[in-house]
Parts: C-alpha cells; structure tokens; sequence
C-alpha cells in the first residue's frame, strides 16, 4: 500500500523581515529560555520572550503581532545581557510594534497600545517621559478613567513621586531629528 507523507512548508518571510529590520539574528535561538526567566514583564505576557521568538520562526504572524506580549516589553534590556547567542529581545518586541502600526493591527487587550503611544509622545515633546502628562493623555484618548490600574499611579503622585510639571532636556533639537530619522521610511 502507498503511504504518502505530507509535511507542511514553514513560510519564513516573517522571520526573515523581522531579522532584516531588528538587525538581530533569531536563527541563533536554541529555546533556552535564559530570557524569559530575567524579564521582569514576562509573567504578565500572554506568550513568554523565548515563545515569541519560536512563533516568529514559524511565521505565526498574525498571532505575534496580535498579542499583548510585544506591549508588555519595557525594553529593560535584561533579555539581551543574558541570552548565550545575543539576542535582544528588546529590541525585536520594538520591531513588532512597528510592524503591527503600519499594518493597524491592534493587541486584543483594548487601549494598550494608546499607553505606549502616550509614552512616544511625552518622549517625542521633552526628551524623556513625564508620567503625569502621559497618564493624562492615556486618560483623555482611552476614555479609560475608573480603572484600578490606574489608582497605584494616583498613589505615587500623591506621594509626590511623580513631578507635577515636565522637566526638558536641553538638546531638544537632537530628539526632534532622532524622531524625524526613525520616521523616515
Ligand atoms: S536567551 Fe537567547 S537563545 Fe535562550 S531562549 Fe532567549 S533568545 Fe533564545
Ligand atoms: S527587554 Fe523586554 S523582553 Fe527583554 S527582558 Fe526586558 S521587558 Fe523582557
């Protein structure tokens, strides 16, 4: 009797761009996991640093830039100083959020892109992030005002661990030609 065996083609054009534009080289990761057990965000990711690089070598696209991983990432670095074949996690989770604007894919977790996209623009008008300006833009674009997620933010204003005005850097002109640069296509 024929037997027939069908095994499915991996479609690698996925990690291939994502390799092309992090400049970071995924072919290199063996699953350790060395990553995954550092990062301080990891526990709260729905796919862990190590998974998302597994996913984009098998070319799930979609389901990457769709998941609330890549918004989780606060680029500590942390990935990056331990993983055995260099590889900056970071710095790939920065690539797949701008992926995932250009294509208008959002993460299922409503409004959690606007967070990062307030924390773009506090970076893009002073130089460095200004909590209580950013918090307020979240809350204005998002609509999102009774969460309990936002109560330990309150706290720490209250407490005045947060400054109430925006301090700037001074070469602001450096940071306008830094954002018109990554902009650039
Ligand atoms: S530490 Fe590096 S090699 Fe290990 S799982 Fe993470 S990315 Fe892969
Ligand atoms: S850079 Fe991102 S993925 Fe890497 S350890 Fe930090 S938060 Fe986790």
């Amino acid at each position: 009797m024929e037997t027939t065996t069908h095994v499915e083609k991996m479609d690698s054009s996925f990690l291939e761009a994502v390799s092309k534009r992090s400049g970071e080289n995924l072919n290199l990761c063996y699953q350790c996991l060395k990553c995954t057990a550092g990062c301080p965000t990891a526990p709260n990711m729905e796919f862990r640093p190590n998974s998302i690089i597994r996913m984009i070598q098998m070319g799930k696209k979609q389901e990457v830039l769709e998941s609330s991983a890549i918004w989780f990432c606060v680029y500590c670095q942390t990935c990056g100083t331990r993983c055995p074949n260099e590889i900056h996690i970071g710095v790939v989770m920065d690539t797949l959020r701008e992926i995932a604007m250009e294509e208008g894919i959002h993460a299922k977790e409503k409004n959690i892109h606007l967070f990062h996209e307030a924390f773009i623009q506090s970076v893009r008008r002073g130089g460095r992030a200004h909590e209580v300006t950013m918090l307020m833009e979240y809350i204005l674009r998002s609509r999102d005002m009774m969460k309990g997620s936002l109560i330990p933010g309150v706290k720490l204003f209250l407490k005045g661990k947060f400054p109430l005005l925006p301090s700037f850097v001074k070469e602001k002109g450096d940071i306008k030609r830094i954002f018109e640069k990554c902009t650039k296509k």
